[in-house]
């Protein structure tokens, strides 16, 4: 059976590219920066709030992501389409890539899906949003740029408030975790986890286990709680804190011998 496609012609693309202006030495990508759900799915059977909590994206990142892109000149591709129709951060066929349920919450319009459903969202909203970051990770030498993948936490998960205003994570590129996870600490203001509030493994996470680990390229995992990001002040804030910071980073890692900062 042939399905009719998700994305209607006038449907937006799976992805936004914002293309480099200038030479900086980081790709920025955003996997859960949109809460787009297509048309033919309705609503996937949630009501209007569930479908703008933190279950359907990642809130206030996109504001984030784009003032770095403005200020720093690096390309930076989000996803457009809520992770709750298929999450861009698992590998196609994980527990979680199309979730049955989130938080606590039901996803109705994900029960009993074939697998002709679940390879149609790959193949119209997966796979487009990672070709494009191969593409432009086909353009640079992936020693001389770090992969900056940007997330945000919910402040509260199971009854349990997070004590962290941001984390770093990491699977294999521990050297520059660290080296972020130390400036951000040294600038004094806020609780940083590392590898805090999520733990990254190869299975648990995609994007970076699959363009940056594969290809031996530094990487950091930067997630932002939400509530600190959640107004355009607070985005304006995260991301002139993230511009000074940043480079602070690169300039360390530079500096670190390549055997040292080499990872397997
Ligand atoms: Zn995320």
């Amino acid at each position: 059976m042939t399905l009719t496609p998700l994305l209607t012609d006038d449907a937006p693309a799976p992805f936004i590219l914002h293309p480099a202006t200038c030479d900086a030495p980081f790709i920025f990508v955003c996997d859960h920066a949109g809460k787009r759900i297509p048309e033919r799915l309705g609503d996937l059977g949630l009501s209007a709030a569930d479908r703008t909590r933190h279950i359907a994206w990642d809130i206030g990142i996109a504001g984030v992501a784009r003032r770095l892109h403005a200020a720093l000149g690096a390309p930076l591709i989000e996803q457009v389409y809520s992770r709750l129709v298929i999450d861009c951060n698992r590998a196609p066929g994980h527990d979680s890539s199309i979730p049955s349920h989130s938080d606590q919450t039901i996803i109705s319009g994900n029960q009993n899906l074939s697998d002709d459903e679940r390879r149609q969202r790959e193949r119209e909203i997966f796979r487009p949003y990672h070709n494009c970051i191969a593409q432009q990770l086909a353009t640079i030498d992936p020693q001389k740029c770090a992969m900056i993948s940007l997330h945000s936490f919910t402040p509260f998960w199971q009854g349990q408030e997070r004590a962290w205003d941001a984390g770093v994570l990491f699977h294999k590129d521990a050297v520059s975790a660290e080296i972020m996870h130390q400036v951000l600490v040294e600038s004094g203001r806020w609780v940083v986890g590392k590898n805090e509030p999520y733990r990254m493994t190869a299975t648990s996470d995609y994007t970076i286990p699959y363009h940056a680990e594969t290809r031996g390229m530094p990487y950091l995992e930067i997630e932002i709680r939400q509530d600190l990001i959640a107004d355009e002040a607070g985005q304006e804030n995260w991301a002139a804190i993230l511009t000074q910071l940043l480079p602070i980073y690169w300039r360390r890692w530079t500096a670190c011998a390549p055997m040292h900062r080499a990872y397997a």
